[in-house]
């Protein structure tokens, strides 16, 4: 795949540098690897492809929970559905959710704050957790996102096609999920090597499976032990399980989807990323995209009036906690300065 459209045009020169995506070197331990600047590095953006097994793997992982939120309505309605079931579906959503939005996107992708050890493992477990792949690969796509954003090379554009009406709907697809049936992998030593120096990170990316394992089991355990039954086990599998894992896919794959297409644009031009309020909760915080796209490592997503950012808030007790610092919070200067760079 050409990297040639990361070049810049004549207009792009023109215009002030905007902030970037990458990130500073880590304030936590390990012995970095070195690296060249990612957007020209001598190394290629793909590392090969995915074996055959696993690619299998994750289709699995993206069509069943996919189907179960499907076939769960006429549940609702009916037997197989208790409180215990929605306070666990609710809670491992947050928890894993917070992980990917806190953990795996602000802090490991851009850096937003600086983590002690205990909060960082914490994070890259919850991350995890989510069934969205293991914390490397996720980091170095989404890095990939940021520097090749909606162009050539952008692992998840809905741009990629044209404009027509047949070249959108396809493009949302390829955005939304179609992209990750993709066999391509991004080349983890270009895009995050920082976190491959990490011993804690590292062990925490082997680990994946275990944790993903974790994520399906807590539920039966938890909702068994609660309800005292076999039968409330399999329930909690079912909603905590199958179906908070594709409720949360579905919302972090809007963010790459219906927030490059649908919604307000009030920061940055450069690319199509949108503001698009109505998932400001469910995506917890993550849908002020237009606002990330603009100021990338900055702390906060929703910096407006009334606009809501859950992974923001936990961020702000992180650091009340004592347990994060050196936060990137927005202020009127860095408001400014992203403002001007449209
Ligand atoms: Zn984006
Ligand atoms: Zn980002």
């Amino acid at each position: 795949m050409s990297t040639s459209a990361a070049a810049s045009t004549p207009a792009d020169r023109s215009r002030p540098t905007p902030p970037s995506p990458m990130t500073a070197p880590p304030d936590d331990g390990g012995q970095l690897i070195t690296s060249p600047d990612p957007r020209t590095g001598p190394r290629p953006m793909l590392h090969g492809r995915r074996p055959g097994g696993e690619q299998l793997l994750v289709t699995l992982f993206i069509v069943l929970p996919t189907l179960a939120l499907v076939t769960a309505v006429p549940f609702a309605w009916g037997w197989g559905l208790t409180w215990t079931d929605i306070g666990l579906a609710v809670s491992f959503y947050f928890v894993c959710g917070l992980g990917v939005t806190a953990g795996f996107h602000r802090y490991f992708t851009h850096r937003a704050f600086k983590a002690n050890r205990a909060l960082r493992i914490a994070l890259a477990i919850a991350g995890s957790m989510a069934f969205q792949g293991s914390i490397i690969t996720w980091v170095a796509d989404h890095r990939r996102h940021h520097i090749f954003t909606d162009k050539e090379g952008d692992p998840h554009s809905p741009w990629l096609f044209g404009t027509s009406a047949a070249a959108v709907a396809r493009g949302f697809w390829h955005a939304h999920l179609g992209w990750l049936f993709k066999r391509d992998l991004t080349d983890t030593y270009r895009f995050a090597p920082d976190l491959l120096s990490d011993p804690d990170i590292r062990r925490v990316n082997q680990q994946n499976v275990g944790w993903s394992t974790l994520s399906l089991t807590m539920p039966v355990l938890l909702g068994g032990l609660i309800s005292w039954s076999w039968w409330g086990a399999l329930t909690a599998f079912f909603w905590a399980g199958l179906v908070r894992i594709a409720a949360l896919h579905h919302i972090t794959w809007s963010t790459n989807s219906i927030c490059h297409m649908i919604g307000n644009r009030p920061f940055t031009q450069r690319d199509r990323s949108t503001n698009f309020w109505p998932l400001a909760i469910l995506s917890m915080g993550e849908s002020w995209h237009n606002l990330h796209h603009a100021d990338p490592t900055c702390a906060r997503h929703g910096v407006g009036r009334g606009q809501l950012d859950m992974t923001a808030r936990l961020i702000w007790i992180f650091e009340k906690f004592g347990w994060a610092h050196d936060v990137r919070w927005p202020s009127t200067r860095r408001l400014a300065r992203v403002t001007a760079v449209q």
